[in-house]
């Protein structure tokens, strides 16, 4: 089977990417493992909700047309949203295909999946972010009788034995499961590292709002200077609430959780926590002034001070005089671990040299260093924006141009 595009993967980004090659009239077919949406149908839990307002979730050609733009999408609403997005498209897409490998052949590429063999020019990963959690590696020393979970088997608080969880990590996942398992009754205990703190609302607007508006979203790749480590900043402490809630570390030890600083290590059933809690914590709250000190600055530029609420900024985060070290989890006072120490995607079927030591495809604004091949929807692409459903419009379109240039023979700018 021959196309001229082979686009992998039927998530939000390779429909965005489909869309517009169909606009530039290039032919195409988007391989996809499972079903259209397939992560959100498979790996997210239950209560889930973007924590992307309704109206950021701007595709090309599609927006949102409801009457709540300023709410948050849940997990059927989100499938519902990619699932019509891909019909409305009308996304040439091949469900349940597996690309099992891809590997270069006469100047262009040879795709397999259990389903037949692709040949094509150029290719297309969109294969997510998020395909794989990270578990540290202090896992293996863990006791026995503990049992544990990746945000992406965890569904809702009935798989979670009654009594002591310990939640390692604090960014959206983390304390978005850390505040419903306190909840529901459970004892969490929160292992905090570096994290992003944010308000949800601030001087009356969704805090997306300002970033959007801003122009935080659209801070460029080309212009970070450290552009691994913006890479690998984690996500924002937020959750798409419908009473708009902040989630920050204060709400959780209002809520009874314990937080502790980062597990650095389990010795003979010992779980060491780092002593950083308060400097991490300190240096998150900086982080989030000098991100409202850029909103400041830009709502007064545009003159926006007289019609939004004064500026101000909020408690410090509060951290215990001398919070544990260590934690015997031979105790039983901990059950259950999760693991929200983050994501990573899965290229394991790439055949290709395109890989760093670490796993990484190897690109510059989603351009591989393999002619004619291009990958979307990682963190900071080419825009803060990138790993959001709201980012893939503007890389799809710089990436189909540069693949249509490519195509014509043309030398294509990056
Ligand atoms: C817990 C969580 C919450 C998030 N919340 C938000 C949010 O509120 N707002 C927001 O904008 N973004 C959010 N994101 C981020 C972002 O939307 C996701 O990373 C998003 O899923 C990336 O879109 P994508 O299309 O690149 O990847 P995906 O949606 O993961 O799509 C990739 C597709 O590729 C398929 N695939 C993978 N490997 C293969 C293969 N070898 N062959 C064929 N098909 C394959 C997968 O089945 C999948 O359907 C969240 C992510 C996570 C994990």
């Amino acid at each position: 089977m021959r196309a001229t595009t082979v686009v992998i993967g039927a998530g939000h980004a390779g429909l965005a990417m489909s869309h517009c090659l169909t606009s530039r009239s290039i032919d195409h077919v988007v391989l996809e493992r499972g079903e259209v949406a397939n992560s959100w149908k498979t790996e997210r839990w239950e209560s889930l909700r973007l924590l992307t307002p309704n109206w950021q979730s701007r595709l090309p050609g599609y927006t949102y047309e409801g009457a709540d733009p300023d709410g948050f999408r849940t997990m059927p609403e989100t499938i519902a949203f990619i699932e019509n997005y891909a019909g409305r498209c009308g996304a040439p897409v091949q469900t349940h295909t597996p690309v099992t490998s891809v590997t270069s052949a006469n100047g262009g590429y040879r795709v397999l999946t259990p389903r037949g063999e692709w040949r094509c020019r150029t290719v297309v990963v969109a294969s997510g972010a998020c395909n794989l959690p990270r578990i540290p590696a202090v896992a293996e020393a863990l006791p026995p009788g503990i049992k544990t979970f990746t945000p992406t088997a965890y569904r809702n608080p009935s798989q979670i034995l009654d009594g002591g969880v310990l939640v390692v990590g604090a960014s959206a996942t983390g304390t978005q499961l850390a505040e419903e398992l306190q909840l529901s009754g459970r004892a969490v205990t929160l292992a905090v590292g570096e994290h992003v703190r944010a308000p949800r609302v601030y001087r009356g607007r969704d805090i997306k709002w300002w970033m959007d508006a801003a122009g935080v979203m659209d801070d460029r790749h080309d212009e970070q200077d450290d552009l691994v480590r913006a890479r690998g900043v984690p996500s924002m402490q937020l959750a798409g609430s419908t009473d708009r809630r902040t989630l920050d570390l204060n709400r959780l030890t209002g809520l009874g959780v314990r937080l502790v600083g980062r597990l650095a290590g389990i010795q003979n059933g010992i779980a060491q926590f780092s002593g950083s809690l308060r400097n991490q914590c300190e240096l998150a709250d900086l982080k989030m002034n000098r991100l409202l000190d850029r909103i400041d600055e830009w709502a007064t530029q545009r003159g926006l001070d007289d019609s939004t609420d004064r500026p101000h900024r909020f408690e410090p985060t509060r951290v215990e005089h001398a919070p544990p070290l260590g934690l015997d989890l031979a105790s039983g006072e901990i059950r259950t671990i999760i693991w929200a120490t983050g994501f990573r995607p899965d290229y394991s079927w790439i055949d290709l040299p395109v890989l760093d030591r670490k796993g990484r495809i190897k690109h510059d604004g989603g351009i591989v260093e393999a002619p004619g091949m291009y990958v979307m929807g990682i963190p900071f692409l080419r825009r803060r924006k990138s790993t959001f459903i709201d980012g893939a419009a503007d890389d799809a379109r710089d990436l189909s141009a540069h693949l249509a240039s490519f195509l014509d023979g043309e030398t294509p700018g990056a």
